[in-house]
Parts: C-alpha cells; structure tokens; sequence
C-alpha cells in the first residue's frame, strides 16, 4: 500500500484537519453544555469536559507511535470512527440521564473515546503530510488548520447550530460531516490503498453512513420520546432558543413551564409563589409607581403587580425573547397570566438582569428578582453581593426590592447565604417562607433600603396572602432556621455549589 499522498490530494488532507477540528470542538461543546443542562454547574461541567477531552487526545497521540503503516487507512477509520460515537453523542447522554443513574461516569466515557480518536487525527495527518514535505511545513499546516477549524467552530455553535439545529440535530450533522471527511479522503486517494483494505473501508463507510442517516431520521421522535419520560404530563410546546431549553406541558387545564428541564410553575399552584413574591414588596413600598421585574419572563409577576391601579411603568428584563414571546401569544400562557404581558404599561427589554442594572434609569419603588434558581454561576450573579447593591442604587426612597431565594428546607444554606449577601448590600433584609405543593417549601429574601414595622394589611384581591398568613410566613422553624454562610460575591460565587450540593442530597 501506498501512503504517499499526490499533489492534488494536499489541499484535500488540508481541508480534512479543518473540517475535523471544527468537529471536535462541536462535540466537546455538546458534551458540556448538554451536562450543563442536565446536572447544572456549568463551570464544573465545562471544567471536566475540557480537562477530559485534552487529557484523552494525549491518549490518541501517545496511541498513534503504535500505528506504523497505513496512515491514510487508519485516518480515514479514525473518521468514522467519530462519525460513528460523535453523531450519536447526545442522544448517548439523553439515553444516560433518562435510564440510567450513571450519567456522569457515562459522559466521562464518552468524551474518552471521543477524545481520544480526535487525538489521533493531528499525528497521523502530520505524519501523511510529512511524506510530502518537511516536518517544519507539515506540522505548521496541520496545525495551523487545526486551531482555524476550532475558532470556525467555536463561534458557529452559539450562534447558529444550537439555536437552529438543537443538541441532537448538531451532534447527528457533526457525525455526517466527519463521515464525509473520511469518505472525501477515501475517495481522493482510491489508488493509493490496497484493494483489500479498500473493501473493508467502503464497507465500514456504508454502515456508518446507514446508522447516521437512520439517526437522522429517528432524531425528532428520539427527542419526543426522550423529553415526554423526562416530563408528566404531554408536551404542548418544545423549543430550544438560544438561551434555554422551553418546554410547556398540559394536563387537562393545567400547564407547567419548564427552563432546561427546570419547573418554573404549574398553573395549579403558582399563585402561592407569585402573591408571596410580589405583595410584600408592593405593600411596603412607599410608593408603586415604577416597578422592575428582572426575568419573570412568563408573565404572572407581572399579572400580580398589576392588580394595583397605582402602577404607572413595569420594565420587565428578560434575558429570552422566546419566553416573553410564548407568554404574550400561546393562548394557554395567556389565559394564566391574564395578558399581562400585552398591557400598555409593560414594558419588555430583552437584555441580562445584571447588565441592564448597570445602567442608570429612573428610580423603581419596587424590584422584583423572578429569576431561575442560582444553579449556574451565570445566574448566581443576579444573587451576588454586587447584584444587589446595584439594585439597591436603583430604588427610590422607601423602595423595596425582594428575590425568590429557592427553598429553605431542601437548600437550607443557599437560601441563607441569599439573605446574608442582601443584607451584605446594606439592605434591611426580611426572610420568608409558605409551601407551595409543586416546588415544596419555598423561600424569599425581602430587602428594604430603611428598617420599617413589616406588618401588612393586604389591599389588593389575593387567593393565598393574607395579614395572618404573612406573619405565619415570617417564622422559621428549627429545621429551617438561620445558619451562617459566607456571602455570594461575584469574584467568590459560593451560591451555586451550595444550592447544587443541597439539593443534590434529596433528589
Ligand atoms: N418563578 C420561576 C422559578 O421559580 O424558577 C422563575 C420564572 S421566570 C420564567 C425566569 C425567567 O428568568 C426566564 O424567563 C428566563 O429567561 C429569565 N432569565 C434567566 N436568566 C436571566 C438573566 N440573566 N437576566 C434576565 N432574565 C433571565
């Protein structure tokens, strides 16, 4: 057999290392940011994917020394190889959370032996290369085809292939389109492989080409399936934005919105958590004219705080404009949060909570954080210390401002640590509790810019809240009381590795 590769296949091999470079970023980025979504955390879970993945390519390219002959064969392999275990990548971590309790060792695996094929590729191809030319030349080229194809890549993946395709498509895609390297290589330089191998390797090209193709087929109802075990109840609607995973299930009349997999209310229940949010505050503000709602994209925050006629000017921070778009047109979320959203004195940005309170505006009465739980770091900024001195610096004069501060039973040291950061931010800080079914105990952090008596006479029209209930709700008992925590900075996010901890020893 003959290795050596002619001229015109040159450009060829060349075009080879970037295409398949942009592929291995692609799956390194799939892996982590698809354990992101599932077990949160995702500086621990980009952390792991990249140590692994490195790691594991040192393994292909300690591996290589032992492969002698038959470059051009074993890259071409090394193509379908990935094609093969990358295409189907997603749909291995779905399969792992969905039926197995071992998710975690399952990725390890995956990203081994995906690793350690990609690591093959860069030695092997060099190496063909080097027949052809100096070293020097070879590996610049390689290289230097490698880390372009990464940057192609990398910036391709949050901007088009996650939001357009989804995980699963982009992973199934990824795999055809490094089963096309392989059978481009195989292809340009027929003449130079020996007829035998030449068999094996169409064959192999063929099955792995089937398996894609049939993937490509099954991956909607592969998704459907897969998504309909992880919920209750049907799925009404599914749509993966650039943000988040949204999903809206139905149960008779009842709805549940899910962020990545995460509740954010059910229908049957959510006035429990939206009137405890929203009437403290409202009541104790001095005034109630401009009120800010940072996330609360859903709209029944906002539906609360508008049952008081004094409400001028709600600005409603969003980072999602799928979730703001759902709410203000699927009928079902509508229905639920009384069109809220479509009411003349909202006002919806789509921006981060935390960059738009960097910026100046108009004093706000009350500042309402209707955000998701701080499982990520991203999100535990919006519950740092800096979060709400920026907050803080937002509201006027006897303004209050209050965050849901996840549960105080299952996640006993992230909500403390909440009020503590509040109080951190020079806040007068009031911590409170109700149960609601869908969620369980549940917790809010209550700030005031001066100490004041908290007792309330509730004005508006409430299904849950009452003056009773309020003081029922200010009372912790042992099991829940207060424990010390340090505070949640954003240069020491301490936040999310307690609320993941918690909760990880109950579910
Ligand atoms: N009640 C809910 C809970 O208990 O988790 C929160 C519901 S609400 C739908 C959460 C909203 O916060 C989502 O619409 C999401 O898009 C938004 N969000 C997430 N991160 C954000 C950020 N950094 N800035 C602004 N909004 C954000």
């Amino acid at each position: 057999m003959e290795d050596r590769p002619s001229r015109l296949g040159l450009s060829m091999l060349l075009a080879g290392i970037l295409v398949a470079a942009g592929c291995a970023i692609v799956y390194e980025l799939l892996i982590g940011s698809t354990s992101a979504l599932f077990l949160g955390g995702s500086v621990e879970q980009f952390s792991l994917t990249i140590g692994f993945f490195l790691f594991s390519m040192g393994l292909g390219s300690w591996f290589s020394r032992w492969i002698h002959a038959n470059l051009l064969v074993r890259f071409i392999q090394v193509e379908i190889g990935l094609a093969w275990i990358g295409g189907s990548a997603v749909s291995i971590l779905y399969a792992l959370y969905t039926y197995t309790g071992h998710f975690r060792y399952g990725m390890l695996l995956l990203i081994v032996c995906i690793g350690t094929l990609i690591g093959l590729e860069i030695p092997l191809l060099t190496r063909i290369l080097r027949q052809y030319d100096s070293l020097r030349s070879a590996l610049a080229n390689a290289l230097s085809m490698d880390y372009c194809g990464s940057l192609f890549a990398a910036v391709l993946f949050p901007y088009l292939l996650l939001p357009f395709w989804g995980a699963m498509y982009t992973s199934v895609l990824t795999g055809i389109v490094n089963w096309a390297v392989g059978l481009a290589v195989l292809l340009t330089f027929r003449r130079q492989i020996d007829i035998r191998l030449k068999r094996m390797l169409y064959a192999q090209v063929g099955a792995v080409g089937a398996f894609l193709l049939a993937l490509l087929f099954y991956t909607q109802p592969l998704v459907g399936a897969w998504e309909s075990a992880m919920y209750e109840d049907p799925i009404a609607h599914q749509e993966q934005s650039a943000y988040q995973n949204i999903v809206l299930t139905t149960r008779g009349d009842q709805i549940r919105l899910y962020l990545d997999g995460h509740l954010q209310f059910a229908s049957v229940d959510e006035f429990r958590y939206h009137e405890a949010l929203v009437h403290p505050a409202m009541e104790l503000a001095h005034a109630k004219k401009r009120v800010l709602v940072i996330g609360g994209g859903d709209g029944l925050t906002v539906r609360e705080v508008l049952k008081y006629p004094q409400v001028e000017h709600v600005d409603l921070v969003d980072l999602d404009p799928a979730v703001t778009r759902l709410a203000a047109r699927n009928p079902h979320i509508a229905r639920i949060n009384q069109n809220a959203l479509n009411r003349q004195q909202v006002h919806i940005t789509h921006a981060d909570g935390f960059a738009f309170l960097q910026r100046d505006h108009p004093a706000y009465d009350v500042v309402l954080f209707d955000l998701p739980d701080p499982r990520e770091e991203g999100l535990a900024k919006l519950y740092s210390r800096e979060g709400y001195e920026m907050a803080k610096r937002l509201l006027a004069p006897g303004g209050v401002m209050v965050t849901q501060a996840t549960s105080p039973y299952y996640a006993r040291r992230a909500f403390w640590c909440i009020g503590k950061t509040m109080e951190a931010a020079g806040l007068h800080v009031v911590p409170y509790h109700l149960n609601v079914p869908s969620f369980g105990e549940w917790g809010f952090q209550l700030g005031m810019r001066n100490a004041r008596d908290t007792q309330i006479e509730f004005s508006a029209p409430l299904r849950h809240v009452d003056a009773h209930v309020w003081e029922a709700m200010k009372v912790f008992s042992g099991d829940m009381g207060r424990i010390a925590t340090p505070i949640n900075r954003l240069d020491k996010p301490v936040l999310s590795r307690y609320y993941r901890e918690d909760w990880s020893a109950w579910f």
